[in-house]
Order: structure tokens, then C-alpha cells, then sequence
């Protein structure tokens, strides 16, 4: 059964107006989109986001050179085989792919990525998602997020901590709680949820965007035109808002009709992104089913071929290709019981919010750092931070007293 709904999706990304090199990921096609935004030390960042979406790719698309196509042994189509499993399984794998190119260059240990994914498959359209990447939704004039933050700053609002309007401007508001990595067991949540439905338009954006321009901004430029003008709008918003970092948006129109009458809608052909080498979005008619006017598979940003990996690198993600590796063995596959570290037991995995008599801010953020500082160090030195922690604790600590 196929539920009658399609993707229409448009995407762009840009460097911002300091990286020389683009970190974030993404993959558009009509019935799976995702964004990574990748982190660690020297590139080790775009190879972790270019990884997990080249593994998510190939639920939607044949394997490169594979002569049958799209057709498995049972007729169906590799697009058909894209369920919550599989999505779960090709999440699991990818952690395994990480670890094992950590394993064979040291420079990428502590490497990890955000991760927003939507599927459209059998039992519903299912939603990936780990760190700080979101999702909104924009539905009769109302924009909602859709996902909860895995992050300190977070955790401080759910807490009563902190103020919403606050986050922007905190100093720890990049510290991520939970990503896809190399080195813990975390998994991105993966749920149906029935939170999207036809004539909804979905966004999904790295905190290129979201940590620089406000919802109710956001709203004003999602809400006009086709998902490639949003897009474009949306990117053009952040580099006016001086982003710092990496910004990527995928716009999606949820339509309704499956992939074989999705019909009407018209393609956005043209990837917005501005001086993006990263780009490699000739559209792929082979993925596109039997509509012709369906959203051709695309990828932004940071990719495999662009990504700079040696060739060690480059046989471990062969060796994974052709199976001759087991897909992270010390992984669980439950995406919501993975054990959680001693850094996160107060996070619901569920919800990605907290308990929050439990949420001490100063145990959080002290717990957090050890943790989390390698996964930051592409967006704050080591050094930098450590002041800032100190700093902190320091503060409190005299708030504390001061209170007690
Ligand atoms: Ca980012």
C-alpha cells in the first residue's frame, strides 16, 4: 500500500559568510528528504553528514553501475523497499560506516552529524531526527516545529531555565546533547507520525538558518511562491542575517497522489544554492517512478564525491557496499532504547525533552562538555570553550551560593 501522498522538494544551501567548506548535507527527492549537518575536527564533519546521506540515498535510488535498476528479485523497486526499518537499518549502518573510518583515520574520531528526515512508506510518513536540525511545519498561516532540539540549551528552556527568545544569543546554544557519531550509541528517534499531511509545507533547515533568523521571519518567507523561491528566500535571509555558519533549507510541498500520479505538481528544477561546489544535482530520471513530473533525486551541500576522503576511507565504504562488513555490530537497532550515556539520562528519547526536576543546569553542562566538545570543535576552539565553561560554572556557582 502506498499512502497518497508525494514530496514536491526544492533545496538550497550555502557556505555562509565564513566556512570554506560546506558541512551540511542534503537529500531531496519525492519520498525522502534529509539534511545532516555535520561536525568534528578538519573535514571530518562534511565526510560524517556526506555519509549518512549517501547511505539514506540508496533506499531511494539503485546502486550506482547496477544494471537491474531500480527492480529487485520481487518486482518491487528499491523506492518500494522504503520502510521505518529500513530507514532505521540504513541509520544503524551509517554509524557503523563512521566508526570504521574513525577507526582507520584518527583525525575523524569524534566526527557526528545532525540529522531531519522525512519518509513516505507503507505504514505512514515516518520522521528521523538527532541534534539540532529541525523541521517545521507551516499549515493555514501557522508555523510549528515539529521537532525538539537535542541540546543544552534546550534542555535550559524545558527546564524554565532559560527563555526561548534567549537561545539565539547563548553562548552554549551550538553544544548538541545527542548526534549520529562515531562514538556513542546514539541513534536518531525514528516514529510515524501523523503530523504531516497533503497541503501541509515542510521546511527543513540546519541552525545556519534557525540560529539566525527568527520564526516569525522564517514564516514570512516560507509561506510565498513555489518551494525553490522559499528556498532561496529562506538562504537569502540568513547571509543578510550575517550567518556564520553553514545554511541549508529543503522546502517541501506534502501533495497528495502517490509517486506514480504525482502529477500537477511542477518540478523545481533549479537548485538554489549560491557558489556551492558541493552540488551535484543533475536529476536522476531513473528514481523519479513513473511520474515524469515527480521531484528528481537530488543532493546539496557536502557529498561523498566532494567530501575529502582518503583512500583508506574510501575502501572501508567499499568493503560496507559490498557487505563485507557488518553493519555496527555494537549497535542496538531500537532507535528509542539505545542506552542512553550518563550525560543524557534525564533526556526523554521519545521527545527529545527532558525531566525536568532533574535538569540541573550546572550538572548539565558540566556532564556535557567532556561529551560534547569534540563534536563542537568545528564551530568553537577547544580552547574557547573551556574558558567559556569555566566561566560558567564558575557563575553559577556564585549564583548558587548567592541563592542559598
Ligand atoms: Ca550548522
Amino acid at each position: 500500500m502506498t499512502i497518497p501522498l508525494s514530496f514536491r522538494a526544492a533545496g538550497a544551501t550555502d557556505l555562509g559568510t565564513v566556512r570554506t567548506n560546506n558541512e551540511d548535507a542534503a537529500l531531496l527527492s519525492e519520498r525522502l528528504v534529509a539534511l545532516a549537518d555535520g561536525m568534528g575536527g578538519h573535514a571530518a564533519g562534511e565526510v560524517a553528514s556526506a555519509v549518512v546521506v549517501d547511505r539514506l540515498t540508496t533506499l531511494v535510488a539503485p546502486a550506482a553501475g547496477d544494471p537491474a535498476g531500480p527492480a529487485d528479485e520481487d518486482g518491487t523497486s528499491d523506492a518500494g523497499a522504503l520502510t521505518r526499518e529500513a530507514l532505521t537499518d540504513a541509520l544503524t549502518r551509517a554509524k557503523g560506516e563512521l566508526r570504521a573510518l574513525s577507526a582507520v583515520d584518527p583525525s575523524m574520531t569524534g566526527m557526528g552529524t545532525t540529522l531531519v528526515a522525512l519518509a513516505l512508506t507503507p505504514e505512514g510518513v515516518v520522521l528521523a531526527h538527532v541534534g539540532d536540525s529541525r523541521l517545521y511545519r507551516l499549515r493555514d498561516g501557522d508555523l510549528e516545529q515539529l521537532t525538539v532540539d537535542h541540546t543544552h540549551v534546550q534542555r535550559l528552556v524545558d527546564a524554565g531555565r532559560l527563555a526561548p527568545e534567549a537561545v539565539r544569543e547563548h553562548p552554549f546554544r551550538s553544544v548538541i546533547l545527542r548526534s549520529l557519531d562515531d562514538t556513542s550509541d546514539d541513534l536518531p528517534d525514528v516514529s510515524v507520525t501523523d503530523a504531516v499531511a497533503a497541503g501541509d509545507r515542510l521546511l527543513l533547515c540546519s541552525d545556519g538558518l534557525s540560529d539566525y533568523v527568527t520564526d516569525d521571519a522564517i514564516l514570512g518567507a516560507l509561506a510565498e511562491g513555489s518551494p525553490q523561491e522559499a528556498a532561496d528566500r529562506l538562504v537569502a535571509l540568513a547571509l543578510d542575517h550575517a550567518t556564520r555558519d553553514n545554511v541549508t533549507v529543503v522546502v517541501v510541498d506534502a501533495a497528495t497522489g502517490g509517486a506514480d500520479d504525482a502529477g500537477d505538481a511542477e518540478p523545481d528544477a533549479e537548485v538554489g544554492g549560491v557558489d556551492e561546489p558541493g552540488e551535484v544535482g543533475e536529476p536522476d530520471p531513473s528514481v523519479a517512478g513513473d511520474g515524469a513530473t515527480a521531484t528528481p533525486l537530488r543532493l546539496l551541500g557536502a557529498t561523498l564525491a566532494t567530501a575529502d576522503l582518503g583512500p583508506e576511507a574510501r575502501e572501508v565504504l567499499d568493503a560496507y557496499d559490498s557487505d563485507a562488513v557488518d553493519a555496527a555490530p555494537s549497535v542496538e537497532e531500537s532507535d528509542v532504547e539505545a542506552e542512553p550515556d550518563e550525560d543524557e539520562a534525564a533526556v526523554d528519547p521519545g521527545t527529545g525533552g527532558v525531566e525536568t526536576e532533574d535538569a540541573d543546569e550546572a550538572s548539565a553542562a558540566s556532564a556535557m562538555v567532556p561529551d560534547a566538545a569534540p563534536g563542537t570543535s568545528s564551530r568553537a576552539t577547544g580552547l574557547w570553550l573551556g574558558l567559556v565553561v569555566l566561566t560558567f560554572l564558575l557563575t553559577t556557582g556564585v549564583v548558587w551560593l548567592t541563592q542559598s
